[in-house]
């Protein structure tokens, strides 16, 4: 059985098109059958021909959840909560992580949070800092993301930056 990674991060940091971007990548080698690709949650990585681990996305009915929960007694903190358990039900099964932050944004509390829980996991972690689009700041951009311990790679998901790079060092993950 493959291997499993799991994209982990707050909404809005870029981790459905790291997803549609990784396995598009593959989709000639693999199966094109048009309109089951695109919305997986499930997919694999493949380098030359090999399949190298699955890849799992989270935060699919975020919106939905948080359609719910907004206007309700719990109001945002309920929001959080249902992020922490999609991805707690997420790391169940997973061999290592995918920690997507946003590089424009910066470092924000909800980072933070889920990152603590993610460390507790005592998995294997990479932190993707995505929407690094231009060469420009690259490394006051990366600055402040140290602070959450794990090793970091840039990447611009919408750009295709640093795709091969992100394979190789999830990989070595593993
Ligand atoms: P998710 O909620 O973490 O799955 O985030 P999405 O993949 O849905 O992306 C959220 C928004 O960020 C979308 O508008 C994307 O087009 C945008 N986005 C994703 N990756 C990048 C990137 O590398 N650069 C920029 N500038 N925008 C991006
Ligand atoms: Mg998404």
């Amino acid at each position: 059985n493959l291997p499993r990674i799991i994209l982990v991060g707050r909404p809005n940091v870029g981790k459905s098109t790291l997803f549609n971007r990784l396995i598009r990548s593959n989709r000639a080698i693999t199966h094109d059958r048009p309109g089951i690709t695109r919305d997986r949650m499930d997919g694999v990585v493949r380098r030359k021909d090999m399949p190298v681990f699955g890849i799992v996305d989270t935060g699919g009915i975020t919106l939905d959840a948080h359609a719910m929960v907004v206007e309700g007694p719990e109001g945002i903190r309920g929001f959080e909560q249902d992020i922490l358990n999609q991805t707690e039900a997420a790391l169940k099964d997973a061999t290592a992580v995918a920690f997507v932050v946003d590089g424009r944004d910066g470092l924000l509390p909800l980072d933070e949070h889920l990152a603590a829980h993610v460390r507790r996991k005592g998995l294997p972690t990479l932190c993707v800092v995505n929407k690094v689009d231009g060469a420009e700041h690259e490394d006051e951009r990366m600055a402040e993301f140290h602070a959450l311990g794990f090793p970091l790679l840039a990447v611009s998901a919408e750009h295709g930056h640093n795709m091969n790079a992100l394979v190789e060092d999830l990989t070595a993950l593993l």
